[in-house]
């Protein structure tokens, strides 16, 4: 029997330092709010997942982390 996983994002507000990589990567889930990153949607829809993880890996200081 399978399941589908749901992948939930984080993004450490004292670590983001507000570069819209994330935004630009993956406007339907970041959105940067006063040089902050912020999650438009959580849980992720299994369509945004590939591009979160290219989001995860264009972060400059690591501040995007998927559970
Ligand atoms: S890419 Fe990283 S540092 Fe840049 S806005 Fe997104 S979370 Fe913040």
């Amino acid at each position: 029997m399978s399941s589908s996983k749901t992948v939930k994002v984080m993004v450490d507000d004292l670590v983001c330092i507000g570069t819209g990589n994330c935004e630009e990567i993956c406007p339907n889930v970041f959105q940067v709010v006063d040089r902050k990153a912020c999650l438009k949607v959580n849980p992720i829809p299994p369509e945004e997942v590939d591009c979160v993880r290219e989001a995860v890996n264009a972060c400059p200081v690591g501040a995007i982390s998927i559970t």
